[in-house]
């Protein structure tokens, strides 16, 4: 932690993070002379290879976002960039209630997104704002853009892959969806069970991976898409094959498809974290990992519309975290979770809610044995989800008390803003790596403690 500080580095709680651009405006990889189409039908080792810095290199990076009165720019962006004085985890816990977006922690301040009319707020209430300009301008600022971000997958590219990858492999892969987002986009999710298809029920251990509940965390839609990827591509690895003919295995890569779009549809990017909710007050979006019944609405949690961290009206009001709700109240098989954020290089476990540590310290050992498995594989970091702030309604709590789940976060890796496309390649070979590991205690996460 101390090292973390000392370093600057930017560190991500439930992840107030930025990624890479997706789509729209982007030169389609069949396009790029010389070079493969992004086809459906590449096998992991070709995907990934599509994801290389050189390869990645020759493409064009959409440009940031405009001013809301600039031409072109097509919707209101009133949020600023600022620097809050704050020294430990209860003065960031109670800035993220009152509606900032907390996306770099230093030791003695941090910075963040803020919409403007809760600078005033900010100022009454005694913080001491170092610094603020707005976002746009901030992120003009920003000199170092990735070369490219074609590779990333949007809604439409995801949905296909997804398909294909079922079409491939019908005998033990199918695909359903959870429900429809706020824009009615199909929820997605991939089932791999040699046994039972689509919704069917199985009394196989599962395990359940998710991704992009925050819009603008591309990265966290490519870990686990190309997670599906690997294990059809290696079922019939001894290890691999094991894991398909035992357990239920559940991949939802991309939980918020309306903000992903949103985020990316004009070419630059609009830095959404939340879905496309329509607000009391006009503001788009709840934040969905705050949205989730683990003490919803409380600390950490923003009750202001237009904050980016506003948890909503009501614990599961939006229909993406009621689909989840749905989907784990419907499998009392699941034993494992993985929920992707980006960015910050962290595994984390419960509670991150609440000051404390879980009650039961059997299943607190499995927690701190299996965070730090899959950071020895990965190369992050373990630690309780409270420890640089407290944050209420996310997904691994609720999952955890409501369902007896060891669900865990992981804060992807990644530094700055647009890391660009190359950045896959390494975190996706090293998560599927803590993925795999996942699924080979699934049966009986507790054997682990023995
Ligand atoms: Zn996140």
């Amino acid at each position: 932690m101390i090292k973390r500080f000392a370093l600057s580095l930017l560190v991500a709680l439930f992840c107030s993070h930025f990624s890479f651009a997706a789509d729209v405006a982007k030169p389609v990889l069949s396009e790029v002379e010389g070079q493969p189409g992004k086809s459906d039908n590449l096998s992991f080792n070709q995907l990934l290879k599509q994801f290389s810095a050189e390869y990645t290199a020759g493409l064009q990076m959409p440009e940031p976002p405009m001013p809301a009165d600039s031409e072109g720019a097509g919707v209101q962006d009133d949020r600023y960039w600022i620097t809050v004085q704050a020294a430990d985890r209860y003065v960031r816990t109670r800035l993220l209630e009152a509606g900032v977006d907390i996306v770099e922690i230093r030791k003695n301040d941090l910075s963040g997104i803020a919409p403007k009319d809760s600078l005033a707020l900010l100022a009454q209430k005694g913080y001491t704002i170092e610094k603020k300009v707005p976002l746009w301008q901030y992120i003009q600022s920003l000199k170092d853009f990735p070369a490219a971000d074609a590779a990333y997958h949007n809604y439409q590219e995801t949905t296909d892959l997804l398909k294909s990858l079922v079409s491939k492999n019908s005998d033990i892969a199918s695909l359903f969806s959870l429900g429809k987002s706020v824009e009615k986009r199909e929820i997605w999710c991939l089932r791999i069970n040699s046994a039972a298809k689509g919704t069917a029920s199985s009394g196989k251990p599962g395990a359940v991976y998710i991704g992009n509940h925050h819009a603008r965390e591309h990265l966290s839609n490519e870990v686990p898409l190309l997670l599906a990827v690997y294990l059809l591509d290696h079922r019939n690895d001894a290890d691999i094959g094991k894991y398909i003919a035992g357990l239920d295995i559940y991949i939802i890569p991309m939980l918020n498809p309306d903000g992903v779009e949103y985020d990316i549809r004009t070419g630059r990017y609009q830095w959404q974290r939340k879905n496309m909710r329509v607000n009391s007050n006009k503001s788009i979006g709840v934040d969905l990992n705050r949205n989730y019944d683990s003490w919803f609405g409380g600390q950490g949690a923003s009750h202001y519309p237009s904050a980016d961290t506003y948890c909503g009206p009501s614990a599961f009001s939006e229909p993406e975290t009621l689909a989840v709700k749905k989907f784990v109240e419907a499998r009392k098989n699941l034993t494992t979770m993985n929920s992707y954020h980006s960015y910050g290089g962290l595994i984390m476990y419960p509670w991150g809610g609440k000051d404390a540590p879980i009650d039961n310290e059997k299943d607190r050992q499995v927690f701190i044995k299996m965070a730090s498995e899959m950071a020895k594989l990965t190369n992050y970091t373990p630690e309780q989800s409270n420890e640089m702030y407290i944050a209420t309604g996310d997904t691994c709590d609720w999952a955890y008390d409501a369902a007896g789940i060891f669900a865990f976060t992981t804060e992807l890796e990644g530094r700055g803003f647009y890391p660009g496309a190359a950045i896959i390649e390494k975190a996706v070979t090293r998560n599927v790596k803590a993925a795999v590991y996942m699924l080979s205690v699934t049966d009986n996460p507790y054997k682990i403690l023995k």
